[in-house]
């Protein structure tokens, strides 16, 4: 039977309802292009459906069961405190319908054209694009890339066994618990993850490649986090190679059953990894593989149609690839950073450059947060990026010990660390590792983006008690003026 294809002509189609896609159509809608956006899956993409806010949204119910646990030393008794997975689970589906439907509301509102539909684009070389789908034949001038990432299996034996998951499972996970987990991959995903099962009583284990957690952050933040998470009971193994993963035992409880909490108690997973020439077996009841993502691009090119890639779609400046009117925003950008907000930046500025206009954000300053107890940000360079590039620093540190607002809560060690120019003392970056850190560190973005001085920073009135204040001790800090620093 022959499938009847209606064609539809639009100034630009954008493939990808992620963070950086409905921004993009978003953003072009409103300087007057008809767009329309193709999105097989939720709208929302791996940000709303499969990552920040449904992991966030754990965190936070977890990290209220531990501290309820915890209660006792804030002089509040909270007996028999339980789980319930199911009402955790659901919760988390909750946040993100209603997420999801406010950006259905506002691809609505601005007129942008959705299209339930898998994209193929099948001609980019003419001033006019074509991309097929299921019912569509597509036209535009302008095409904007926003298929994002996919949690990415590396070619580990055992990779492939039940039990052994990625983000994405671990993210919508039907039935009960198992008693423990271990996580290969110390980075972003890795830690964030082992805080919400440890918060939520479950034995963890964190297997890393390289030296440490969190390897591409400010060393102190990585071993302040491995002394905290251990003293939660977490264990950890750096440096180590994993080989392979192998099978305990036949009476694997069915992950897809609704079991009670703790039904699926075996340990029956076993990583079997080298650590400085030592061989360690790692037994869990589920393995989570968090290694980095890979972007997303099968399916998406017509033969002989993608523009140049490199693990992602290679771009210029303004988000445009070899092929003058394809952009590619977000994940899927070759060598890009990965994170939502930069996506939605990206998508600012590539839709400015496709109506003419200049782009307005700063892409050279990106916060990034690790949504861990206590939380962690930084921006833009630490101490030792700035002696790499050869820069005179002077570093103001200020121990989140001695913050008012911080004992009040019983917050954990801590601390906020700025890193000036020597000479200009203009800030060049800052490392949090305290209370509200991914809340506080826009307020360093903001200065670093406008070139602010330690003496600039110090000349803000900051309320007591907040966390905030730890900012004026440090900036002052740095130059021997803060007067709660011995
Ligand atoms: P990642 O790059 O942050 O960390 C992966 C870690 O796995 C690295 O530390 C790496 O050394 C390690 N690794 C690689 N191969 C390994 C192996 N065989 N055995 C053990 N360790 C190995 O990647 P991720 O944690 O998977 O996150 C993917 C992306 O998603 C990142 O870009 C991250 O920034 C983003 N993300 C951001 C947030 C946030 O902003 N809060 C949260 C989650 C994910």
């Amino acid at each position: 039977m022959r499938v009847e294809t209606l064609e539809k002509q639009f100034d630009l189609i954008v493939i990808g309802a992620g963070t950086g896609g409905y921004t993009a159509a978003i953003c072009a809608a409103r300087e007057g292009y008809s767009v329309c956006i193709l999105e097989p899956r939720e709208a929302g993409g791996t940000c709303l459906n499969r990552g920040c806010i449904p992991t966030k949204t754990l965190m936070h119910s977890a990290q209220l069961y531990r501290e309820l646990r915890e209660a006792e030393k804030f002089g509040i008794s909270a007996a028999e405190v339980t789980l319930d997975t199911e009402r955790l689970y659901a919760r988390k589906d909750e946040v993100v319908s209603q997420l999801r439907a406010g950006i259905e509301g506002l691809l609505k509102a601005n007129k942008v054209e959705y299209i339930a539909e898998k994209g193929e684009i099948t001609d980019i070389h003419g001033d006019i694009k074509t991309v097929k789908t299921a019912s569509y034949v597509l036209k535009a001038p302008k095409i904007l890339v926003a298929t994002g990432s996919k949690p990415f299996v590396p070619p580990i034996p055992g990779t492939d066994l039940p039990g052994v998951v990625t983000s994405d499972e671990i993210l919508s996970w039907k039935g009960g618990l198992p008693a423990s987990l271990a996580i290969i991959g110390g980075g972003v995903i890795g830690v964030e993850i082992a805080t919400i099962f440890s918060d939520l009583g479950k034995r963890v284990v964190l297997i890393e490649a390289l030296e440490r957690l969190l390897p591409g952050m400010d060393r102190e933040i990585s071993q302040n986090l491995s002394m905290i998470l251990k003293r939660r009971g977490v264990e950890i193994f750096t440096s180590a190679t994993v080989e392979s993963i192998i099978k305990l035992q036949n009476n694997y409880v069915n992950l897809e059953s609704d079991g009670a909490e703790g039904e699926n108690v075996h340990e029956t997973l076993q990583i079997d990894l080298k650590r400085k020439g030592e061989q360690v077996g790692v037994q869990a009841g589920l393995v989570l593989v968090a290694v980095g993502r890979r972007g997303y691009l099968e399916g998406l090119f017509a033969e002989g149609q993608q523009p140049e890639s490199d693990r992602g779609l290679v771009v210029d400046e303004y988000f445009e690839t070899s092929v003058p009117g394809v952009y590619a925003v977000g994940d899927i950008v070759s060598g890009g950073i990965q994170l939502a907000h930069m996506a939605g930046a990206q998508a600012h500025n590539a839709v400015a450059h496709m109506v003419g206009k200049e782009p307005e954000l700063d892409l050279g300053v990106v916060p990034s947060c690790v949504y861990t107890n206590p939380e962690i940000a930084a921006v833009g360079l630490s101490e030792a990026q700035a002696k790499e590039l050869g820069i005179k620093v002077r570093v103001g540190k200020y121990p989140m010990s001695g913050n008012g607002k911080t004992v009040i809560q019983g917050g954990e060690r801590g601390f906020i660390k700025l890193v000036f120019d020597a000479d200009s003392t203009v800030l060049l970056g800052a490392q949090l590792m305290c209370e509200r850190a991914t809340d506080l560190v826009s307020e360093l973005a903001t200065a670093i983006v406008n070139k602010l001085t330690a003496k600039q920073l110090e000349r803000v009135i900051r309320p007591h008690p907040t966390f905030s204040e730890a900012v004026s001790e440090a900036a002052a800090g740095g130059f021997g003026k803060s007067i709660y620093i011995k």
